[in-house]
């Protein structure tokens, strides 16, 4: 086997360092451009990639780390396990991961700890799995032709099986990833990765044993390439041990969120993640010289601790910054080149720094009156109709807003002639939702480029980039801001628009923010205060804002937690101290709040199964949540819930108009399986990435449709 590269990263981001990817995307599907348009970007992306790893000095590059919207579904298609129904669609992978018309897409979920989503298999007993190795093979060509010789990435046979609920199926899938090695190796490749991420949380004895299986099987092939099984997000524990004892030559270790193995690794190659992904720090080489050092194996080799996926290009892109700040910045050019120093650098044996932490005290929790006594007080005070219909926040974004906050910022449009803009935009979105005859009305967030990002423009100690994209799902980036700070708000921020909205209608108007936990998991923060401390920081500046909204005469609250299950960490030991702390600074957030006011709190992508009590210990009077992709699963276990529920009647991420009959049909169900009393009607999600064409003829299908259930009731 060859010796394996001296540095590497897991993967990088491939959006484009000004977004390329996404505008070529965007385009595809609109039908301004062709496919080969598309692919001709998606080549110039991976092109500059390489070089401009090569150029850093980078030695192992890593290939099919590119994907044209996620690399799950990548690796669905690598296997061949695309479902029937999709087949004969135009663009089978678009259409699977988009849905077309007609068509439901697949349902897309969070990658781990993340806040990047995957499109998650569909494999049931008659998926025949059958290897199609196009896009790998093209990309370990397409390199060679610059003059790259790469490691392709491709995500593990353990982990792939998992992330589909189908791990019965190993045997099968294990036959193609046998071919996929031996066509490799045909090829010429050395190496090849293995992304094995769901290793690091806990795993069952037959889990670890499918490990074990998979591994010897893979390794004892007799013509392949070096196998390099990467894992990251965490420890690999009791799965370290099992990987070590199956034939796979190099094994990738995460350690800046888990410890340096104890274990003696003499035979095998670690590839040891000590520059972070999922930070925008620079690396302390004292610590990382001391990890390194501290690993025993046959090879060290330096690298990132996840793919650079999750954070920036390049922090040269942000010439605003404070230099005080700029200075303790590394995105992921920075981080490719600390990786490099650090191979250059040499290290040797030396003991590990101590990451013990002070744990903090417990925090005062305060409380509102029970349920049945705030709920009073708003029914008398709302007079709601029966399955009460609402959105959850944003109306479609139009391009001239974003361009009016552009010329602001260019200076070319004043601030009072662009807060007339967004008043014009509040004002269509009410008119909107009075013709439609919806209940509880929402502003639109037409002032706010994200719902983080705004918050953090406003709030001390945050400061936003104006390159620093990070890819959410498909074409869709975030710009997560950067929390280095103490957390203060210096003035209201949400209370003149909330204001002016309420003023143009006798329904209710929510008022509309993001809570603490969700605006510090979409941040990069600071490193130097336990999380927990900076999340309460947050969840006072939100108290004062629930407050001013309240004073202002705002009768509902939304506070949006849906990151809550993000955070959450991978091993169940350290679950439910997270979930408590989480929970109270919600609760810090919004019991500033009077019985008469209602607090709604929206989730999405949650999972809530896994935290339902979290979920419940929130105690928001109304929960509104992520519910027609995940279908039944999440009726079945918000049913418990006592208070008020808005289980989600259609999927937003789709362009696809839902019919009135197939509303009515899940209302039903949704009366059925919950007190009517309790039940609200709503989209999945917020309605900003749609047009205003599509959410009406959405919408007026869901008001028509809860009026006939209502009627039935
Ligand atoms: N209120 C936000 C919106 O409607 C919530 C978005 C979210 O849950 N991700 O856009
Ligand atoms: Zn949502």
């Amino acid at each position: 086997m060859p010796s394996f590269p001296k540095s590497t990263v897991l993967g990088y981001p491939r959006i484009g360092p000004r977004r390329e990817l996404k505008r070529a995307l965007e385009s595809y599907w609109d039908g301004r451009s062709s496919r080969a348009e598309l692919d001709r970007t998606g080549a110039e992306l991976r092109e500059r990639t390489w070089r401009r790893l090569a150029e850093l000095g980078l030695e192992g590059l890593p290939s099919n780390t590119f994907s044209l919207y996620d690399h799950v579904l990548d690796t669905a298609v690598l296997l061949g396990a695309v479902p029937a129904r999709y087949r004969d669609a135009d663009d089978p992978y678009f259409a699977m991961a988009r849905g077309t018309e007609g068509l439901a897409p697949l349902r897309m979920t969070k990658w781990f700890d993340t806040n990047y989503h995957y499109i998650v298999p569909e494999i049931g007993p008659d998926t025949a799995f059958k290897l199609d190795a196009a896009k790998p093979l093209a990309e370990v060509r397409e390199a060679r032709a610059l003059g790259f010789e790469t490691r392709p990435v491709v995500v593990g046979p353990v982990t792939f099986l998992l992330l589909a609920g189908a791990l019965d199926r190993l045997d099968d899938v294990l036959g193609c990833y046998e071919e996929l090695l031996s066509l490799l190796a045909a090829e010429g490749v050395a190496w090849v990765q293995l992304d094995e991420p769901a290793l690091v949380a806990d795993r069952t004895g037959d889990e670890l044993a499918a490990v074990r299986s998979a591994y010897e099987r893979l390794g004892g092939l007799g013509r392949r390439p070096g196998l390099f099984v990467a894992s990251y997000f965490g420890d690999l524990g009791e799965a370290l041990p099992v990987l070590a004892g199956t034939p796979v030559e190099a094994i990738g270790v995460d350690l800046v969120r888990g410890g340096v193995p104890g274990a003696d690794l003499t035979g095998k190659t670690v590839v040891a993640g000590v520059v972070s992904g999922r930070d925008v720090w620079r690396t302390s080489p004292e610590r990382a010289l001391a990890a390194l050092g501290a690993v025993r194996a046959s090879e060290v080799v330096v690298s990132t601790s996840c793919s650079l996926l999750h954070v920036p290009y390049d922090v040269a892109a942000e010439p605003a910054l404070e230099p005080s700040l700029r200075d303790r910045l590394a995105f992921a050019e920075q981080k490719v080149a600390e990786l490099v120093a650090l191979s250059r650098a040499g290290f040797h044996e030396s003991p590990a720094a101590d990451p013990s932490v002070a744990l903090p005290g417990p925090v005062a929790q305060e409380e509102r009156s029970p349920y049945a006594v705030r709920a009073a007080a708003q029914a008398g005070h709302l007079r709601l109709p029966l399955l009460p219909t609402t959105t959850i926040g944003s109306f479609p974004q139009t391009g001239e807003l974003r361009a009016a906050r552009a010329a602001v910022a260019a200076g070319t449009l004043s601030q009072a002639d662009y807060e007339r803009r967004v008043e014009g935009e509040i004002e269509r979105a009410i008119r909107v939702q009075e013709r439609l005859g919806l209940d509880v009305l929402v502003h639109g967030e037409p002032e706010r480029n994200d719902m983080v990002q705004y918050f953090a423009e406003h709030l001390d100690g945050f400061a936003v980039t104006a390159n620093g994209w990070v890819q959410s799902y498909g074409s869709r980036c975030t710009r997560p801001p950067i929390l280095h700070g103490d957390v203060g708000r210096p003035e209201p921020i949400t209370v003149r628009w909330a204001t002016y909205a309420q003023s143009l209608t006798d329904k209710p108007v929510k008022g509309m923010l993001t809570g603490p936990v969700t605006i510090v998991a979409w941040s990069f923060v600071r490193d130097d205060l336990p999380l927990r401390d900076v999340v309460f920081q947050v969840a006072d500046a939100i108290r004062e804002e629930v407050r001013d909204l309240e004073a202002a005469g705002a009768s509902i609250i939304q506070v949006d937690e849906p990151a809550l299950r993000e955070l959450l960490p991978l091993r169940r030991g350290a679950q439910g101290d997270y979930l408590e702390w989480a929970v109270a600074a919600y609760r810090r957030a919004t019991s500033g709040a009077g019985d008469r006011t209602q607090i709604h709190t929206h989730l999405c992508y949650s999972d809530a199964g896994e935290i339902l009590t979290a979920i419940d210990g929130l105690d928001a009077d109304v929960t509104t949540i992520e519910s027609a992709r995940s279908g039944a699963r999440i009726l079945g276990a918000v049913g418990a819930f006592e208070r008020g529920l808005g289980p989600g009647v259609y999927d937003i991420h789709s362009p696809r108009v839902p019919g009135a009959e197939e509303v009515e049909d899940l209302l039903r169900r949704t009366v059925r399986a919950l007190p009517a009393e309790r039940v609200w009607v709503n989209p999945d999600c917020g309605l900003k990435t749609r047009t205003y064409e599509q959410v009406e003829a959405s919408l007026a299908n869901v008001v028509a449709a809860t009026r006939k259930v209502r009627a039935e009731l």
